[in-house]
């Protein structure tokens, strides 16, 4: 007779934790049972670029044995396997930012974000597939294979964390790392149905993160349960000596206290805060379907308490374009480090230094990573600098007054993640222009350091399939607890 508890009745990673720890469950039974999941469905998903089989052995040995000492008293999610975007750094493991010029690069060292998790007993899975560098917001810039959308296959699962998002969005596994420069944890997030939490700049070490743009780039969770984000992110936030940017703010235990609001919610309290619902973020050019789930949304958060104003963000029509002179020159500066000489691809046919720099970028780089180091070299270039660089950081500062006036009259920020649903494959793949207006949403908050949560509250049919919309809550820099309270409201008040 069995007795074991079916994994499949427990919905939350951090339930699943309880039943290992309690030893009702072996860290092997769960990790078999999301390898199965694997098997069975990223055939069609394609959301793994490498399954850790190879490695699983022994962190199951290893989490097994520290379960049964009674060790990791204090992980929320130990034995729960992670699916791991494949720009983060893991010791011994590929790690190949979809690109061709790291296709075989091994890491030293692992992110600290590693190191972490695996001092939590938290198995690593697979690694996730990615638009190349990050760049991107529909997976298909990966220079291995495209990553489909769990609810239509013929449809993108957003991008650049499009891998980590599918995985979760089809339930492949339960918690994945994203990383996220202008929207990449938020828009596939949304596009795949699950939760996604882009941390305050700073919150989380970027140490053996693969820059792309160093400082919009930050690490973040996501997940199907905010429950599963608050805990996950409580594991990975803090201090970090090697990250210089990372903040030495206290982190606050984000499950217990949005527990404990909740539950005064539940208690008959009311809920004491004013969102603000920026008019720039419901013109015209969002998809009216869009519209209706988040305004039906906020009518359901008016109901438990919160105070709804409209509010202005004037200059946030100008985040797009400074984000595609800030993130190309960052970009161009921390790419010109694959050049073929101390790591990653080099090129066989070169006959003197010169040719084997210029043929190992040719070769290793794709089409959107050169027009991003082209973009980036023009405006940093001498004469251009001021024009472009200078002004763009300029402009940032404005914004940042934006969202700081915002802040005096309201708690959070809420709108849409993306004007529109997940679109077809190849539908926007030759038109840079209409790709990126993708994440007009998520870039400004990206460029003024502020954390951001997408939470799924509703779906569209399209084309005989049901595609998820993304509510997007914006917070004052480091109040993470308030945004996953507010993602937590909504997944407690429109059923799913
Ligand atoms: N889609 C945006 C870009 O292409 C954002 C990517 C990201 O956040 N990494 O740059």
């Amino acid at each position: 007779m069995n007795l074991k508890p079916d994994i499949h009745l427990y919905k939350k990673a951090i339930e699943i934790s309880e039943l290992i720890k309690k030893k009702e469950l072996s860290v092997r039974d769960v990790v078999n049972y999301f390898l199965q999941k694997i098997y069975q469905k990223d055939g069609s998903i394609k959301a793994f670029l490498y399954i850790c089989e190879k490695e699983l052995d022994e962190q199951i040995e290893q989490i097994q044995k520290g379960v049964n000492n009674g060790d990791f008293g204090n992980s929320y999610l130990v034995g729960v396997p992670i699916a791991v975007k494949d720009i983060i750094a893991t010791k011994g493991i590929r790690t190949t930012c979809a690109s061709r010029i790291l296709e075989n690069w091994i890491p030293p060292y692992d992110a600290t974000v590693i190191r972490k998790i695996k001092e939590l007993g938290i198995p690593i899975i697979g690694k996730t597939n990615l638009d190349e560098f990050a760049m991107g917001s529909s997976t298909e810039n990966s220079a291995f294979f495209p990553t489909r959308n769990p609810y239509d296959l013929s449809r993108v699962p957003g991008g650049s964390s499009g891998g980590s998002a599918a995985a979760v969005g089809s339930g492949q596994v339960l918690i994945s790392l994203g990383t996220d420069t202008g929207g990449s944890i938020r828009q596939p997030a949304s596009f795949c149905g699950i939760v996604g939490l882009c941390p305050t700049y700073g919150r989380v070490s970027r140490f053996g993160l693969v820059a792309f743009a160093s400082s919009l780039d930050r690490i973040g969770p996501m997940t199907l349960y905010t429950e599963d984000c608050a805990a996950l992110l409580y594991h990975i936030a803090g201090y970090d000596k090697y990250d210089s940017t990372s903040s030495s703010v206290p982190v606050p235990n984000y499950l217990e206290e949005i527990r404990k609001m909740w539950s005064d919610v539940e208690s008959g309290k009311k809920v004491n805060f004013v969102a603000g619902l920026p008019k720039e973020f419901f013109v015209d050019e969002v998809d009216t379907r869009i519209k209706d789930v988040i305004y039906s949304s906020v009518r359901k958060l008016e109901e438990i308490g919160f105070r709804i104003e409209e509010i202005s963000l004037p200059t946030v029509k100008y985040a797009v374009p400074i984000y595609y002179i800030i993130a190309p020159a960052e970009a161009s500066s921390n790419l010109a480090r694959y050049d073929g000489v101390k790591y990653g691809l080099r090129s066989a046919e070169a006959d003197n230094v010169f040719s084997m720099y210029k043929k190992t970028r040719t070769q290793g780089f794709g089409d959107e990573v050169k027009r991003r180091i082209v973009l980036g070299t023009f405006v940093l270039s001498s004469g251009y600098y001021d024009a472009y660089y200078l002004k763009a950081q300029k402009a940032i500062t404005l914004l940042k007054q934006d969202f700081q006036k915002a802040f005096e009259k309201v708690d959070f920020i809420l709108g849409p993640v993306s004007p529109e649903l997940p679109f077809k494959l190849g539908e926007k793949s030759q038109d840079p222009i209409k790709m990126y207006l993708s994440d007009i949403f998520t870039i400004p908050s990206s460029l003024a350091g502020l954390p951001g949560i997408s939470t799924c509250v509703g779906f569209v049919p399209e084309d005989g399939a049901k595609l998820p919309v993304g509510l997007q809550t914006i917070g004052k820099p480091f109040d993470e607890t308030g945004i996953l309270f507010v993602s937590l409201c909504l997944e407690k008040i429109i059923p799913r």
